[in-house]
């Protein structure tokens, strides 16, 4: 669906439209809209009566004058331009095994703390952020304390993690920003303390102020401090209602989202892990024996129905960014801060804050991507190298030879 086909004028506009239409026409035959006719030609009206109609058409199209003008202010108001700053994977170390600190220690050959405190892990970010009306970041785990029903890993496993933050990570994220801060939980690890963890994640979130998207099809709406509002809606692998390897139902959530909302943006937390996965196909991905999505299709499927920005996180890497459209589609912003756990050899180090501006028309500019870097386990910083927008600048073009953004020396995106 087209975006201009899916948005519906203003109702109370085209209101007073018909109230302007009609008084204008009113003067021109010289009664009043709701005149009753056809009638017994009368006699001509004597002068005084003649003059009052006169004066009262003036003053209705007077009136649907000042109508139309409030209604080109509100709409005004919501033309306004909205930043949008969107990063990757966030986990800000895990409460449910601790094992992986002696591993990393003896890599490191220094002690390793198992739960620092998440607000210094993401202290550093807080300047990516200041720009941005609103702060999206993909909360790659559960949140809270206890001990969970059921176990997600089995103590002898490999390759398993369970990642559950302790629950003043929910506060750190909140001091991203000061603004609007929105957690997407559409990915494959927000469940990993059961149901009921989930429950407790979103609980946490919202208590400490976060909103939060990707548990349902139904779309976040934030309203910024100005009053303008946006929706976003977020979509994983981990099984319905919001499972984005079903496309039919992706383009009617995302339309139904565009049909009531001026802005909207889409999350994708999809595609296979790791160095291997840096590439950006139009194929279904699998990983550990799941299939993990069609970037491509999805992008196309959620920009095809009307979002305006699609962000994309999962391979732990950086991939590359395309302009689909007028949509700007960022397959993934790559590991942001996650302590714990993951690999922080290159490239799962790098990683970028993507902001973009979308007006009231669903309009993208000033698109930019800002590097970053991690040390481990899990410490991240704004990258000096730049290395992340020399990556996404060379797999935009190798992924997407005409319609891949470039990336300039100072971040910005812009068509190739
Ligand atoms: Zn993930």
């Amino acid at each position: 669906m087209r975006r201009a086909s899916a948005r519906r004028p203003l109702p109370a506009r085209r209101r007073a439209r018909r109230v302007l239409l009609g008084s204008i026409l009113a003067i021109a035959a010289g009664c009043t809209p709701s005149a009753p006719s056809p009638a017994p030609a009368p006699a001509p009206a004597p002068g005084p009566d003649r003059e009052a109609v006169r004066r009262d058409s003036i003053a209705r199209v007077r009136a649907a004058f000042v109508a139309d003008s409030l209604v080109r202010v509100y709409a005004y108001r919501d033309t306004a331009k909205i930043r949008v700053c969107a990063g990757g994977d966030v986990t800000l170390g895990t409460n449910l095994d601790t094992s992986w600190t002696k591993l990393v220690a003896r890599r490191l050959k220094k002690p390793v703390a198992a739960l620092p405190s998440p607000d210094s892990l993401v202290a550093p970010l807080r300047t990516l952020f200041a720009g941005a009306d609103i702060a999206l970041l993909n909360v790659e785990g559960a949140i809270g304390e206890g001990d969970p029903p059921i176990a997600k890993c089995a103590k002898s496993a490999s390759g398993c993690y369970a990642l559950r933050m302790p629950p003043s990570a929910a506060h750190a994220v909140r001091r991203v920003s000061d603004r609007v801060v929105v957690a997407n939980l559409a990915n494959n690890h927000a469940r990993d303390a059961g149901p009921d963890g989930l429950r407790e994640t979103v609980r946490r979130l919202t208590d400490a102020g976060v909103l939060v998207t990707g548990v349902d099809t139904l779309p976040t709406l934030v309203e910024t401090a100005r009053g303008d509002t946006l929706a976003i809606l977020g979509f994983a692998t981990s099984g319905a209602p919001n499972d984005l390897r079903d496309l039919e139902s992706v383009r009617r959530h995302v339309a139904r989202a565009v049909a009531g909302n001026r802005r909207v943006i889409v999350t994708m937390h999809l595609g296979a892990e790791g160095a291997k996965a840096q590439r950006t196909l139009d194929s279904t991905e699998r990983y550990l024996d799941v299939t993990r999505g069609n970037p491509v299709a999805f992008a196309d499927a959620a920009a095809g129905a009307g979002a305006d920005l699609v962000i994309g996180h999962g391979p732990h890497v950086l991939r590359a960014v395309e302009w689909r459209g007028r949509s700007l589609v960022l397959y993934s912003l790559g590991n942001l801060v996650t302590y714990g756990p993951f690999s922080h050899r290159e490239p799962m180090r790098r990683g970028a804050v993507a902001c973009a501006t979308v007006d009231g028309r669903g309009a993208v500019s000033a698109a930019r991507l800002y590097p970053t870097v991690q040390r481990a386990p899990g410490t991240v910083r704004t990258d000096r190298s730049r290395r992340a927008l020399t990556l996404v600048d060379s797999l935009s073009k190798l992924d997407f030879p005409k319609s891949g953004a470039r990336v300039l020396k100072d971040g910005r995106l812009v068509r190739r």
